[in-house]
C-alpha cells in the first residue's frame, strides 16, 4: 500500500480507522472493548492471556472462583464487563466454576467445533474474550450448563 492511498484512507473518518485495526489480523467481529494482541498481552496474566484471547482452558479445580460461594459479580478479567451473578452459580462437579445463566446481554455464543464435535463458545460481548462452552445439561430452570473459566472472570463481593 502506497503512501497517497494509506492518508487517502484515514481521510475518510473513524469508521474507516475502526476498521483499519481488524484488517491485518483475523476477521473477528468489532467488540466496543478492544485492545491490540500487545495490549491484551500486557494487561493479562499469561493464563489469562492464554484463555480470554487464545481460547485454552485452565486445568480443572485450580480456580479460586471454583469454591466462591459470597453473594457477588462475576466480572470479565479482561474487559471488566458483569457476566454472570452468583445467584446463578451452582456446584457442577466439573472443577470449572458453573452458571445455569449469564446476565442479560453480557456474553455472546457460536459454534466451535475445534475439538471435532460441535460445542457452543461462549464469549464476553463487550471485549470478544473467550470464557467457555455452554452445555445442555444444567440444572432448573434453565437446563444450561456455562462451564467458565475462573482465571478469565474477577469475582466482585456484593
Ligand atoms: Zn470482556
Amino acid at each position: 500500500m502506497d503512501r497517497r492511498h494509506f492518508l487517502g484512507g484515514m481521510a475518510t473518518g473513524a469508521a474507516a480507522l475502526a476498521l483499519w485495526q481488524f484488517l491485518p489480523g483475523e476477521a473477528e467481529a468489532a467488540y466496543p472493548y478492544a485492545l491490540t494482541d500487545a495490549q491484551w498481552k500486557k494487561k493479562l496474566s499469561p493464563w489469562a492471556y492464554k484463555v480470554l484471547r487464545q481460547e485454552a482452558t485452565e486445568h480443572p479445580f485450580t480456580s479460586p472462583l471454583n469454591d466462591e460461594h459470597r453473594a457477588g459479580i462475576f466480572a470479565c478479567a479482561g474487559c471488566d464487563q458483569k457476566l454472570f451473578s452468583s445467584r446463578t452459580k451452582f456446584d457442577s462437579g466439573t472443577g470449572w466454576p458453573s452458571f445455569w445463566a449469564p446476565l442479560a446481554g453480557a456474553v455472546g455464543t457460536r459454534r466451535d467445533f475445534s475439538i471435532g464435535y460441535p460445542r457452543t463458545e461462549v464469549h464476553c460481548a463487550r471485549c470478544g474474550g473467550h470464557l467457555g462452552h455452554v452445555f445442555d445439561d444444567g440444572p432448573k430452570p434453565t437446563g444450561k450448563r456455562y462451564c467458565m473459566n475462573g482465571v478469565a472472570m474477577a469475582f466482585i463481593p456484593a
